[in-house]
């Protein structure tokens, strides 16, 4: 299994991080978690978009993590429109409240998300699923906003997992519990900001979880120039990697 940032910033991105999205690749299985903006360009340049069918979203309320969808479903309705091979049905997973948002989405841009082709929409419980040959954990986190999940990937005997957006919070802990690979957003660098996690706290999760690998993403213009490594190094001993945009990780 591996895992390919597609953006590894937060909500003021840069010209060096889009802002939240990964690839998660199993053999031939792929899921695409999280799409913000900027992380669709950055997709069109290691995937075909066109084999992608199933995306889950930590949370919509925030365009970071949910604003490319648009652009990614006007991209296959060309495809279609083109008459080129496109997987058969888009499979789109979000916490409670996805299905009236992507109902909202379908009414403000009718022509760009009403398309040609069969979307599945799911709101996921606070359970397992099972999405190709990927096991698929997710638990209610604590962010603003409304609701917002973090998310276990099981496959290949190996565990990835992604916090979204959150506050420190036991679900987090439960989901990285022995993770092969932890990805924590790291946003709340210059202050405590609530919703967010600092470079101590993700060492403290990544720790209780005792997880073999941590990557600290979701990051601010302001944290370029700051150690995160050496902060999180002091109470986590495992692995620390810092996201950059089209980092791919094996586990
Ligand atoms: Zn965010
Ligand atoms: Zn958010």
């Amino acid at each position: 299994m591996n895992l390919t940032v597609l953006g590894s910033g937060s909500v003021v991105s840069s010209a060096e991080r889009a802002t939240s999205g990964y690839l998660i690749e199993s053999g031939p299985n792929k899921l695409l978690l999280d799409l913000g903006f900027g992380c669709f360009k950055n997709l069109q340049k290691i995937e075909n978009p066109l084999d992608i069918s199933a995306i889950c979203f930590s949370h919509f309320s925030h365009p970071d993590h949910v604003a490319d969808l648009v652009g990614f479903l006007f991209h296959r309705k060309v495809a279609v429109l083109k008459k080129m091979s496109v997987s058969n049905q888009l499979n789109l997973f979000g916490p409670a409240g996805f299905g009236e948002f992507f109902s909202n989405l379908t009414k403000a841009f009718p022509s760009f998300v009403l398309l040609p082709f069969p979307i599945k929409v799911t709101e996921i419980g606070y359970d397992k699923l099972q999405i190709f040959n990927f096991v698929v954990k997710t638990k209610p986190v604590k962010h603003s906003d409304g609701s917002a999940i973090g998310f276990r990937i099981e496959s290949e005997g190996k565990a990835i997992m992604y916090s979204g957006d959150s506050e420190y919070c036991d679900a987090l802990v439960d989901l990285g519990k022995e993770a092969d690979l932890m990805v924590l957003e790291c946003s709340s660098t210059r202050q405590k900001t609530d919703g967010h996690l600092s470079p101590e706290e993700c060492a403290q999760i990544a720790s209780q979880s005792n997880a073999k690998s941590l990557m600290l993403s979701h990051l601010y213009p302001e944290t370029e120039n700051l150690d995160l490594k050496g902060i999180v190094s002091k109470k986590f001993s495992g692995k620390i990697i810092k996201a950059n945009d089209l980092l791919k990780v094996e586990v």
